[in-house]
């Protein structure tokens, strides 16, 4: 017999549900769903833009920031050309490159959880087109620090683009470079961002690059018409108004994950500094037991066998269940 899913846990996703104000801009557009949105999401890419303070051909939005990625992915690559990733990473990299029929070349992690920038220049090839870098990581939380991702930009050659996925940049803190210094810079970088995650508009399929307006210009012209739907461009309008309100909700995210980090360091585990809305568990500490644990808890955690554990930061009763299973699970001390 399965064992219900109480806490879920393994995709990242806010604990939050949509704030009432967003909620009810979300009604008034569902009263208007015999309509079309815009055929392109104008409006909603100059908010966007406001709100980045970016000018509004810096900006390109789409169904989730995989959709933006995939447009990018079908705007700079040819069948047989190579795009380089850390692995482990989030499992849409590969399948996006096989979408456009280019060869994936995952580099593996540092033993530490972090991308190895050397060991991904180095794998490049005359095929490589694309080069990802996840900040903060997925799954390892673990960041690229502002003169690291510099010096990395610097080396990467002009017909290469650098796809910055900041699927996680609230969460950190302050604490990441700011891309938007680099946009100039550098017209083969696009930041990918995203309403999935702190914003808490998962289901809604929101997300958006930030580039120079070459770049943007070819990743818009891979726009589906019509594809931005009304409820979803009127909830992230509305998310826009409430930022204070959502700046709260990403510090207690915040301030939960290093409850976690800590107290699950207190029961044994070791667990490195994490940038996400995560806290990762790595081998060799016993995180298959600890999978089972958590699911006998009911607990769903992203589990990567023999590998690591990805917990997403849920409630506070979601983190006490985690913490409650895992210090059943004995860690031995290095
Ligand atoms: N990038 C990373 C690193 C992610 O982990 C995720 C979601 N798990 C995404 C992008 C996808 O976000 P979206 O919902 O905007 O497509």
């Amino acid at each position: 017999m399965s064992i219900p899913v109480v806490h879920q846990l393994a995709l990242n996703e806010s604990p939050y549900p949509p704030l009432p104000s967003v909620r009810r801009a979300m009604r008034r557009a569902v009263a208007q769903a015999h309509r079309y949105p815009q055929f392109y999401p104008d409006d909603l890419t100059e908010r966007i833009a406001v709100w980045c303070r970016v000018a509004p051909d810096h900006v390109a939005v789409g169904s989730g920031s995989v959709g933006v990625a995939l447009q990018l992915l079908q705007a700079v690559m040819e069948p047989g050309d190579t795009m380089v990733y850390a692995w482990r990473s989030f499992d849409a990299y590969p399948l996006l490159a096989d979408m456009v029929g280019a060869r994936p070349v995952p580099v593996p992690l540092s033993p530490d959880g972090h991308q190895d920038l050397g060991a991904l220049l180095a794998a490049f090839d005359h095929r490589t087109r694309v080069v990802v870098l996840c900040n903060p990581h997925n799954p390892t939380g673990t960041l690229v620090t502002t003169d690291r991702l510099a010096a990395f930009l610097r080396q990467v050659p002009r017909d290469v683009t650098v796809l910055l996925d900041e699927a996680y940049v609230e969460f950190a803190g302050g604490s990441v470079p700011d891309p938007l210094a680099l946009l100039d810079a550098h017209p083969n970088l696009l930041v990918l961002r995203t309403f999935s995650k702190a914003y808490g508009l998962a289901a809604l399929r929101v997300g958006y690059g930030l580039g120079a307006p070459g770049l943007i210009g070819r990743i818009r012209r891979r726009q589906l018409p019509f594809g931005i739907n009304t409820v979803a461009a009127a909830a992230v309008k509305a998310s826009l108004r409430a930022g204070s309100e959502l700046r709260r909700r990403v510090e207690t995210v915040i301030a939960e994950r290093e409850r976690l980090r800590r107290e699950l360091g207190a029961l044994g585990w070791h667990i490195g500094p994490g940038h996400a809305n995560s806290v990762w568990l790595a081998a060799p500490d016993p995180i298959d037991d600890g999978a089972v644990a958590l699911t006998d808890a009911g607990v769903l955690a992203r589990h990567y066998p023999g590998e690591g554990l990805r917990l997403t930061v849920g409630s506070r009763e979601a983190n006490d269940a985690v913490l409650a299973a895992l210090a059943g699970v004995g860690v031995r001390c290095p």
